[in-house]
């Protein structure tokens, strides 16, 4: 097999399109890997280091993600080289020109990722009329906004509480990282009773064992002031947060926060992943001997997509949060089940219940497919 065909298995790539245009100093390249479930949809990401290859393992990463939540959509990925805090008109520039040179490709949807914002999806809309993660102005729902992705791992929380035989109520709730999905999930958590006992982001972390007072700790971030000098908790070093004592433990944050060479500090019963791949294969491994349960990231955080599908279909943002606890819920129920019953880690369980989805989807398709 040659090497542009080195990524191929039996689920795909359908196709990897690069774009070039140096007058521009536009480089591009995007991948549609599975689409038998429907057209493709994924995030557009802008970085100066990204590849092909990371561009196809983030597009599979979505095959699995949306057919895993029972979405009509394939997984897509596209990546723009270059630095997306280059100034304003210039990333205008080059998102609206890879927007036209991929407007023949009907089977991939853009959506924003790393990099790329909702205005991002608003450019690529007017000139290709194929976006989600839209402003409200132009039929967006704003998934960051409403906490779609939070939303999503409050519900699987409280599932996989429950496959661990304790109770959401009282439960003891670490969270790393305090941005659009943390914040949300303490939220969320907060509102079902659970106790929010550490928070930590990039600068810091805080800690009190009887519950932070989730709105003030809010307040206290968006003052732009560190969580370490929240009046309402103790400080706590930031790489401290593996160590808290608590029954659930959130990554929210960066990729890998779970390792070899952290796993044992952990003192969680339960992994939920917000953050992707932020249990390294090794560390699952581990914590799956422990008995302590990962529910895996493309399980556990599929609320942004979710969304995402429910806007580009034309639905309201109450259909969305309602789509979003209809499906994470059945998801992780199913997931868990299924892993119980084989005695395997979640996240293999979820993948194949996710390759089933799309393979029996393949067997339905026409024979031309593009
Ligand atoms: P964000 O940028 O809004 O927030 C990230 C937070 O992580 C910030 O508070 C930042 O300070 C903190 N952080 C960074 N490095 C840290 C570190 N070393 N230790 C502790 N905290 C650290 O991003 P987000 O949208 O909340 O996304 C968080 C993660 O979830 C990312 O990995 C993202 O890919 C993933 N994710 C997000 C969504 C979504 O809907 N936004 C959906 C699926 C997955």
């Amino acid at each position: 097999m040659g090497d542009a065909f080195r990524f191929a298995d039996e689920l795909g790539p359908a196709r990897i399109v690069h774009v070039y245009e140096p007058s521009l100093g536009l480089r591009g390249t995007l991948v549609v890997d599975n689409v038998a479930t429907g057209p493709s949809i994924g995030g557009l990401r802008m970085a100066p280091d990204v590849s092909t290859e990371e561009c196809f393992r983030l597009a599979r990463a979505m095959t699995l993600k949306n057919a895993a939540a029972g979405l009509p959509h394939g997984g897509g990925k596209s990546v723009l080289y270059g630095d997306p805090r280059m100034p304003a008109d210039r990333k205008e520039q080059l998102v609206r020109a890879m927007a036209c040179a991929l407007g023949d490709c009907q089977d991939y949807i853009f959506g924003p990722d790393m990099g790329t914002d909702e205005v991002c999806m608003a450019w690529v809309k007017a000139e290709i009329g194929r976006s989600v993660g839209l402003p409200r102005e132009v039929g967006g729902i704003p998934l960051d906004e409403i906490g779609a992705t939070g939303i999503g791992l409050a519900h699987a929380s409280e599932i996989a509480a429950r496959a661990c035989d304790f109770e959401l109520a009282g439960a003891r709730v670490a969270i790393q990282g305090f941005g659009a999905v943390g914040i949300h999930a303490a939220r969320l958590l907060a509102e079902k009773e659970a106790r929010i006992v550490a928070v930590s982001d990039s600068r810091g972390a805080t800690q009190r064992q009887d519950g932070l007072d989730v709105a003030a700790l809010v307040e206290h971030k968006r003052a732009g002031k560190p969580l370490n000098e929240f009046p309402g908790g103790e400080p706590l070093a930031g790489e401290a947060l593996i160590d808290v004592d608590c029954e659930i433990w959130i990554p929210a944050a960066r990729p890998d926060a779970i390792r070899e060479d952290n796993v044992e500090r952990l003192r969680a019963r339960l992994v939920v992943s917000g953050a992707n791949i932020s249990v390294t294969p090794g560390a699952e491994t581990q914590l799956h001997e422990r008995g302590v349960l990962n529910v895996p990231d493309f399980i556990a955080n599929a609320g942004g997509v979710i969304c995402a599908a429910v806007e580009y279909h034309g639905g309201s943002e109450a259909h969305a949060i309602a789509t979003i606890e209809e499906k994470i819920c059945s998801n992780v129920e199913e997931v868990l089940q299924q892993a119980k019953r084989r005695g395997c880690p979640p996240r293999e369980a979820a993948a194949e219940i996710a390759v089933q989805r799309v393979k029996r989807a393949m067997t339905f398709r026409r024979w031309s497919i593009f």
